[in-house]
């Protein structure tokens, strides 16, 4: 996107008194915006650390928003890209897991009157549609809406990770394929595999009519 001569909506001092509630962060001023359909103009700004987390997910650091606002009849468009980084554990074997993320977004911000029309003509969504307040907007909803909306419910480092060893506790990505505890090491609750492998060895080394006494192997205890 190319950008043009103007820097950024609403960058500087609001000159006005400020009654609203809006996170200043958030508000931006359409004074600058001609209310005749199709004008248009740039929207750039720099949240710092909005911290915006679910469980699991959090953003870190700042976002950046590029996009544009333009005058329709119900009122201004918003659209924009923001990028955020965030930071999350894997949930299977607990690493960081740092990554950029990218959201869009497009919405349409009503003049009050139109909202009001909308809702006296029976649109029952009208009751939710975001306004243009004290001629400006804000993106805070919108911004966290989509981001957090967009946060992994269960993050993961690979697709495949294959989590941590269940009596040592290292990463098994990290360990040799063929990684394995001795017996006297034997977990609470052994996996199904190491109990198969343990049956299978028992019946190899077994003699036929065998007393298994002597067996290495924990699988064959009383
Ligand atoms: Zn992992
Ligand atoms: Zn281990």
């Amino acid at each position: 996107m190319t950008l043009g001569p103007r820097p950024s909506v609403g960058a500087g001092p609001a000159p006005s008194i400020r009654r609203n509630t809006m996170s200043d962060a958030f508000r931006i001023s359409l004074q600058d915006l001609r209310r005749q359909e199709g004008a248009r103009i740039d929207l750039v700004r720099t949240i710092e650390s909005p911290d915006f987390a679910t469980d699991l997910v959090r953003t870190v650091g700042d976002l950046n928003i590029e996009g544009s606002l333009q005058s329709v009849s119900e009122g201004v468009l918003v659209t924009a890209r923001v990028d955020y980084d965030q930071v999350s554990e894997c949930a299977r074997c607990l690493r960081e897991i740092e990554e950029e993320g990218t959201a869009d977004l497009a919405e349409l911000y009503f003049y009050e009157n139109r909202a009001k029309a909308l809702k006296e003509s029976g649109d029952e969504e009208a009751e939710e549609l975001p306004l243009i307040v004290n001629d400006s907007i804000d993106l805070e909803f919108l911004v966290r809406d989509t981001i957090v909306g967009q946060m992994p419910f269960i993050p993961l480092c690979e697709p495949d990770c294959p989590g941590l060893c269940s009596v040592c506790g290292e990463r098994l990505a990290e360990l040799p394929e063929d990684h394995f505890h001795e017996t006297e090491e034997e977990p609470r609750a052994p996996s199904m595999s190491f109990v198969r492998s343990s049956w299978r060895r028992n019946r190899r080394n077994e003699p036929l009519e065998g007393a298994p006494e002597g067996q290495p192997s924990g699988a064959d205890r009383p």
